[in-house]
């Protein structure tokens, strides 16, 4: 009984694989793969040189978006391991380096708070991985983490079956900010897709009284053609190491 709780307050086992010791094991490592510059100044892809915009930008009406990798591999395993299996250190891990990466934006927050659950997920998984996110966040920049934003209803088709418009419209008055709501808001998620349920939640927290909006997530699913590993060393930070060397980057372009 105490052996399986401790084993869901601290796995020891690697966040990737299962196996490995925690929070990655040295396989897992070479295989995450932080989002670094050069990049898009707004959202943070990963860019041949740095750039206002790019493609992969999310929607309107978020200022600026970070995510600290790219969703793939163990940090995939690792996300599904937190939000699907209570794995919560997860969140400690990821959460730490979401805010390393977010404190090179220049977007400075007076608040941080996060894409909530609906009650019944949360009731579900017992948790809200975005607030548990949020909170490690908010510690880490020395923000305070309020709870801003409900979500409205359930959305009957998943979000995995549209499209991007689809997706924006479907979000769209899912989200209801608190009002009296001021300020740079920096709001928290585990994984940025499409960007339209942050962008539902940006514009509820605008018309709740925020001046912008920053988005900050563990990861986030790009397409990466054209952007590989470089470098030799394992491309992951965690509490307590320095910054690694080798990040995500553009590869350079072969002659055709
Ligand atoms: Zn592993
Ligand atoms: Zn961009």
């Amino acid at each position: 009984m105490l052996e399986a709780l401790l084993e869901v307050l601290y796995p020891g086992r690697c966040a990737g694989c299962g196996r490995g010791p925690w929070p990655f094991c040295d396989a897992c490592r070479d295989r995450v793969r932080p989002l670094a510059p050069p990049w898009c100044l707004r959202c943070g892809s990963p860019r041949w040189g740095a750039r206002v915009t790019c493609r992969d930008c999310p929607p309107e009406p978020i200022s600026v978006a970070r995510a600290a990798f790219h969703f793939s591999g163990p940090v995939r395993a690792a996300v599904h391991r937190l939000k699907f299996a209570g794995w919560r250190p997860v969140a400690r891990a990821l959460g730490l380096a979401a805010a390393e990466t977010w404190l090179g934006t220049g977007f400075p927050c007076e608040v941080v708070t996060w894409v909530p659950l609906s009650r019944r997920r949360r009731a579900e998984r017992g948790f809200d991985q975005a607030e548990a996110l949020a909170r490690v966040v908010g510690r880490r920049l020395g923000v305070p983490v309020r709870r801003l934003l409900a979500r409205a209803r359930d959305d009957p088709l998943t979000q995995a079956r549209r499209d991007r418009a689809g997706r924006l419209e479907a979000m769209r008055g899912r989200f209801t900010a608190r009002t009296g709501v001021r300020g740079r808001v920096l709001l928290v998620d585990d994984v940025l897709t499409t960007g339209a349920t942050a962008s539902a939640c940006a514009a509820a927290l605008l018309e709740g009284g925020a001046a912008r909006i920053g988005v900050l997530t563990a990861a986030r699913a790009l397409r990466l053609d054209g952007i590989v590993d470089v470098g030799s060393r394992p491309g992951l930070w965690l509490p307590g190491e320095r910054l690694p060397g080798s990040r995500c980057q553009p590869r350079a372009k072969r002659p055709t």
